[in-house]
């Protein structure tokens, strides 16, 4: 049996399709365009990419955005007051703060201070607290780039059993977390975790989120099931393979998304996404009588 491919790249183009239809409706109703800003602060090299890329899709579907490049020696008090500002620009519905910071800024100030109606990538303790309790809320972007690939390929999740191979803060507490409110039955492993293929090979749905090389093996997969891979690791030879040995899982595998082209494309077109859903409730909260309001 061969896996059948969920292309995280296909899928991006629809949804930057619908995308640039929801800012056109925005901008129908409200006269202006949704805004978003990146604020970066020294040379992380990583970031610079991300950026990048953010900066990039957000001009395809027709955002307004722009970078607020902050010197490396910015202190804690010139951050904290630049992030107030762009809290209180009406201008500006989404605020994203690249990490990693200079050692000498904390991240905790960042996500304390970003006004949780702007936290388009659901850093906040607000945010995370939302999600938890089931409420409305921003989701971390790769978390929910996982669900839209799933959805999108139609895989069931209601009492399946999905096992979840990450406890960061970024991807795996918050997946557990969205995954629970589709009725799945979930557990999450970590790198303590005894005999993980143990594990692995009940899933249903599996989604490896470790950072390691091809660690998840064809004989850890269960006939059948879907294979999410969030990992991203450089090789020496300067490519990049998942934490999925792809060419043998696709022979196991029911599903599967490859790396590059699975998780990765989403991650930032879902950023985007939920700052339109920001836009539209600042707007909504802000009571201003559009011309018509139609969301659907
Ligand atoms: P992270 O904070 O280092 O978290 C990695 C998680 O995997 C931790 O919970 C860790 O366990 C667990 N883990 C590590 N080695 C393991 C092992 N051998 N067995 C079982 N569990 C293990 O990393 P992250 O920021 O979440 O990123 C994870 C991966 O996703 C990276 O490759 C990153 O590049 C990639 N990523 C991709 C996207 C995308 O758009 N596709 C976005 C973000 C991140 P402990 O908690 O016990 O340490």
């Amino acid at each position: 049996m061969t896996a059948r491919i969920l292309d995280g790249r296909a899928m991006g183009a629809q949804i930057k399709q619908e995308l640039r239809d929801d800012v056109a409706r925005f901008a129908r109703a409200y006269s202006t365009v949704p805004g978003l800003v990146i604020v970066r602060v020294g040379n992380d090299s990583a970031s610079a990419v991300y950026s990048k890329a953010i900066l990039r899709v957000a001009d395809e579907v027709g955002l307004r955005v722009h970078m607020e490049q902050l010197a490396s020696r910015t202190t804690p008090d010139e951050l904290r007051s630049a992030l107030i500002q762009l809290n209180s620009d009406v201008t500006l519905q989404g605020i994203i703060v690249q990490m990693p910071l200079p050692a000498h800024l904390s991240q905790k100030m960042v996500i304390d201070t970003i006004n949780a109606q702007k936290d388009i990538d659901g850093i906040s303790p607000r945010s995370a607290g939302n999600l938890f309790l089931g409420l409305p809320s921003f989701l971390p972007a790769t978390a929910a780039a996982v669900i839209e690939i799933l959805e999108r390929a139609s895989v069931p999740l209601d009492g399946k059993r999905t096992i979840v191979i990450s406890r960061s803060n970024v991807v795996g507490k918050p997946l557990a977390m969205m995954l629970l409110q589709k009725n799945a039955t979930v557990t999450v492993c970590h790198s303590r975790t005894a005999n993980l293929s143990y594990y692995t090979r009940q899933a249903d749905v599996l989604v490896a989120a470790a950072g390691r090389a091809r660690m998840i093996t064809a004989d850890m997969v269960r006939p059948g099931a879907t294979v999410i891979d969030v990992g991203i690791n450089a090789t020496p030879e300067g490519g990049i393979v998942g934490d999925i040995d792809f060419e043998a899982v696709k022979e196991v595998a029911g599903a599967l998304t490859p790396t590059p082209g699975g998780v990765g494309p989403l991650t930032n077109i879902l950023l985007l996404k939920q700052c339109m859903q920001a836009a539209w409730r600042q707007a909504q909260d802000q009571s201003r009588t559009p011309q018509h309001i139609s969301h659907s």
